[in-house]
């Protein structure tokens, strides 16, 4: 069995590009495994770790504030119960909002495996370079990427092998 790495994240942030990025532009498969919502979409990368995108859990109706709030709580959890690394995927362009600290207070309370944070939509070095504002949920440096345009997904992939 493979070390998980699972995507957590408010909705829109790009978890689900990112998925598809890392793995390569594949179907991602329904987890089907005991203890695993089936919600959670994962996908074998390399044979060297399973990616979760924990995204779909609980996913909220439109226009249901209070759902999203539950939706992200129940990803975490899962998160927390089932991985071997998280990925907290915030959006680099909007900076921190509430609901991405509501997660990393969560995180920083429940989880036992390391949590990096992640900064989607890094479509250019001016969106880049304003990732550090991402420091103060506390846990380290951001890794920009952009699942979209292909940038940092190198450095993403080193950052998971060495924690994992
Ligand atoms: P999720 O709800 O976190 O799974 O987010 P999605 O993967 O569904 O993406 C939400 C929206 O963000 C979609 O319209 C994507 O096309 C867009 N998106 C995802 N990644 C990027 C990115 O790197 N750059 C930009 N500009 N848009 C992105
Ligand atoms: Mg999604």
């Amino acid at each position: 069995v493979l070390p998980k790495v699972a995507l957590v994240g408010r909705p829109n942030v790009g978890k689900s590009r990112l998925f598809n990025r890392i793995c390569g532009g594949r179907d991602a498969i329904v987890h089907d495994k005991p203890g695993v919502t089936r919600d959670v979409m994962a996908r074998d990368v390399d044979g060297r770790f399973t990616l979760l995108d924990t995204g779909g859990i609980g996913l909220p109706e439109k226009d249901a504030p209070s759902k999203i709030v539950q939706a992200v709580e129940e990803q975490v959890f899962v998160a927390v119960e089932s991985s071997d690394l998280i990925l907290l995927v915030v959006d680099g362009r909007e900076g921190v909002v509430p609901l991405d600290e509501e997660i990393a207070a969560r995180l920083r309370k429940n989880a036992r495996c390391p949590v990096h944070i992640v900064a989607n939509k890094c479509d250019n070095e001016r969106v880049s370079d304003s990732v550090h504002e991402f420091n103060r949920l506390g846990f380290g440096e951001a890794i920009p990427v952009s699942a979209e345009h292909r940038v940092g997904i190198g450095q993403l992939f080193k950052t998971i092998h060495s924690n994992i």
